[in-house]
């Protein structure tokens, strides 16, 4: 038995190792399946905690913020800290009005030595948005998408 173990490992000892560096400057291989940073559309949030609830990773919390958000009258948002979160995308799934989305974006922008630096209040989650409607970035999973995938796997 050791020495089955010990010629299974004398075999990988010559090989290129699987793992790799995560490119700094070069965005990461991405699928069509890729989970990765959330957006949240501010103007959509009502605020309900529903994303917070059924976190199974304690990834979020809610922030009160300032401004005009009738549809939110508590004003509270999500803020998400990526140090925690597992990109399983049930916040996504379980929002009732479409305000939490993910991309494709993940790699050396979801890693950081800092931990202080992968926090990302509801005015990060919510910055591409606002700079932009239409992000360059692909959206690749909203609730439609997230439940079409579940119901193909199924
Ligand atoms: S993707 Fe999953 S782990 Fe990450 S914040 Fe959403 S529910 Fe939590
Ligand atoms: S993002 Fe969606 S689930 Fe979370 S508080 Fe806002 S409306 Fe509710």
């Amino acid at each position: 038995m050791a020495l089955k173990a010990l010629l299974l490992g004398m075999k990988y000892l010559f090989k290129r190792p699987y793992t790799m560096l995560v490119p700094e400057k070069e965005p990461p291989m991405t699928t069509e399946k890729t989970r990765g940073r959330h957006l949240l559309d501010m103007s959509k949030c009502v605020g309900c905690r529903m994303c917070q609830m059924v976190c199974p990773a304690d990834a979020i919390k809610m922030y009160k913020v300032e401004g005009d958000f009738k549809q939110n009258p508590k004003k509270i948002f999500p803020g998400i800290d990526f140090n925690r979160c597992t990109f399983c995308a049930l916040c996504v799934e379980v929002c009732p009005t479409g305000a939490l989305s993910m991309t494709d974006i993940t790699g050396w922008y979801m890693t950081t030595t800092d931990t202080r630096t992968n926090l990302r209040s509801p005015y990060d989650l919510a910055a591409e948005l606002a700079k932009n409607e239409k992000p360059d970035f692909r959206v690749t999973i909203t609730k439609q998408t997230f439940l079409y995938q579940t119901k193909k796997r199924g």
